[in-house]
């Protein structure tokens, strides 16, 4: 069976003591399950980084950080660095989110410069990319994945694709707002952003995880984790009741070994 990716950013809500409790219940809830069958992430708020390490097992659930600057230290109030990151134990960066993007204007150049800088501190770096709605009413879509993907990751060398990850989360399906996407649109961006990573980094980009994320909800994960080219789900509001997220994964857990996908 294929590794199936599953995790959630709680963006800026649950405090410290929260955020422990939910990634404790996610431990407990999921320890039966092989790792070799499953990558378990959680991204809570810097503050909960450190607590949440030391509460779990990092082999079984890993932490990340939602944000991170390329400098290792340096003049940059209200910023947080690699080296903080490391020592607080997060092993995944997520980079791009569309807020980052949208409400905090942060490009496709400033987020390949903290791309390189995660692979230099040898974490995983969460590549988030997406149109908004107007460009895909406009049928730029494949066009923003282009740009969004090469520019993302330029200066990358192969010997770091491994710790590459990309989730695909249009503009248009974050958040309460946003509308679900159908299966097929799904289907089709997934098969275009796995062809523009294997122009880029040949065979190699076959392996890189292409998660989906946005209004992924208990009507939908079914169906989406069920497309060939969607390696895992990144889930927001649906999976931020430990509850709720352990049914997601037990049931996703089951339809992989069904297809043996
Ligand atoms: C997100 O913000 O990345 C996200 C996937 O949110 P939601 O699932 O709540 O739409």
């Amino acid at each position: 069976m294929k590794k199936v990716y599953l995790g959630t950013n709680t963006k800026m809500y649950k405090t410290i003591k929260e955020h422990v409790e939910f990634v404790k219940d996610l431990e407990e809830g999921t320890k039966d399950i092989s790792r070799d069958d499953l990558e378990l992430f959680v991204i809570p708020s810097y503050t909960s980084v450190g607590p949440c390490n030391e509460a779990i097992d990092e082999s079984l659930v890993k932490i990340g950080a939602q944000n991170m600057n390329w400098a290792d230290e340096g003049a940059y109030t209200g910023e947080i660095s690699p080296l903080m990151l490391e020592e607080v134990g997060a092993k995944l960066i997520e980079l791009g989110h569309s807020e980052r993007r949208h409400v905090f204007g942060e490009d496709d150049i400033t987020v390949n410069k903290k791309v390189l800088a995660s692979l230099k501190h040898d974490f995983t770096a969460l590549l988030c990319i997406g149109e908004t709605e107007g460009q895909k009413n406009e049928g730029y879509t494949d066009k923003i994945m282009n740009i969004q993907i090469n520019v993302g990751f330029e200066g990358v060398e192969d010997k770091d694709i491994d710790k590459l990850w990309v989730a695909y989360e249009p503009v248009w399906a974050i958040g309460e707002n946003g509308t679900p996407p159908t299966k097929e649109y799904v289907e089709k961006t997934h098969k275009k952003i796995r062809e523009i990573l294997v122009k880029r980094f040949g065979e190699k980009g076959k392996e890189i995880p292409i998660l989906y994320g946005g209004s992924v909800n208990n009507e939908n994960f079914e169906e989406l984790i069920r497309i060939d080219e969607v390696d895992g789900l990144f889930i927001g509001r649906s999976a931020w009741v430990s509850e709720n997220f352990l049914k997601i994964i037990k049931r996703v857990m089951e339809i992989k070994k069904e297809n043996k996908k």
